[in-house]
């Protein structure tokens, strides 16, 4: 993860740090290679302008203000300004409602949404000692439903008995009942995946919303896809309120820019990352190690 980024990032800020005095002409010189960096890493255009913007004004205050180590302290500033842009604290998933509650999981066909489900409900069932209800909500696909169940019992978590016939409201309201009389915590809803965002997905999810009232709706997201993944976040959360992110394979992205700027750009935390297929490749997002990664 961000090797490409991090090299770049040491090689300019150890630039820097080697020389005693800065001006103001080094500082803008070495925001411009920053940019670059970041750029190439396939952040955000809009994320990348405001970062060095940032930077660069508190560098150059820095500077001016003839600080003995200026270097050191530009680097103390990207490092800051990473943080403040991936998030600032570790997110968690907010259980904090009355059981049975439950957690609208939504994203795209193929970006690792039912894998996470059930990679989150054996999170919470071992970490927290939650009850979780598996359902999956993909009337059109046997296929996913049965995905979900083989998962779920891997991971020793109950699923919804499949019954053929019923739309995906009726599944969401029958996986509430039935969580609700069998004393369950938690009940994870594992909504249809589509190729491409369109407006019969996004309805249908609308209504399962309405029906439950999720206390979390969390958007899965492929960090392999990069800015498209960032696009499909915000899509998904103007129309269905996204509560956080989990962004998956993030194991074989070497670039980063899906991670980077999900947060600038969508208002929206990213509360989980996928490392891999295995059901316990799930991990904490947590900004300020993600920045050390970064700076090395
Ligand atoms: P869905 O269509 O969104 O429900 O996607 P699936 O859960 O079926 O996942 C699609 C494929 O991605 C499966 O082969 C998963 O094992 C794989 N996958 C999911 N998350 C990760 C991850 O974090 N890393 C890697 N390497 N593979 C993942």
């Amino acid at each position: 993860m961000f090797e490409g980024l991090s090299d770049r990032l040491s090689g300019i800020l150890s630039g820097l740090t080697r020389r005693g005095a800065l001006t103001e002409a080094d500082v803008t010189a070495a925001m411009r290679e920053v940019r670059r960096a970041l750029l190439e890493a396939d952040v955000a255009l809009e994320v990348v302008r405001g970062f060095t913007d940032r930077v660069r004004e508190k560098a150059v205050g820095a500077v001016v203000l003839k600080s003995v180590t200026p270097g050191q302290m530009v680097v103390k500033i990207v490092n800051d300004e990473l943080v403040a842009m991936l998030g600032t604290d570790a997110e968690t998933i907010d259980l904090n409602a009355p059981a049975p509650v439950p957690v609208l999981m939504v994203g795209l066909q193929g970006s690792g949404k039912t894998t996470t489900t059930a990679k989150i409900a054996r999170r919470l069932t071992e970490r927290e000692k939650r009850r979780v209800l598996l359902a999956s909500l993909d009337t059109r696909r046997p296929a996913a439903m049965e995905q979900l169940a083989v998962l779920a019992r891997q991971v020793g978590v109950e699923s919804l008995p499949i019954v053929a016939g019923q739309s995906a409201v009726q599944i969401a309201r029958r996986a509430m009942e039935a969580a609700r009389l069998g004393g369950f915590d938690v009940v994870m809803l594992d909504t249809a995946g589509r190729t491409t965002v369109d407006e019969a997905l996004m309805a249908e999810a609308a209504e399962v919303k309405a029906a439950t009232g999720p206390h979390e709706v969390l958007l899965v997201a492929d960090a392999l896809t990069g800015q498209d993944a960032v696009n499909t976040a915000r899509a998904f959360d103007q129309r269905l309120g996204v509560t956080g992110i989990v962004l998956t394979r993030m194991d074989g992205d070497s670039r980063g820019g899906a991670a980077l700027s999900m947060r600038a750009v969508t208002g929206k935390p990213i509360k989980l990352v996928g490392t891999g297929e295995k059901v316990d490749a799930l991990e904490e997002f947590h900004p300020a190690r993600v920045a050390n990664r970064i700076l090395g």
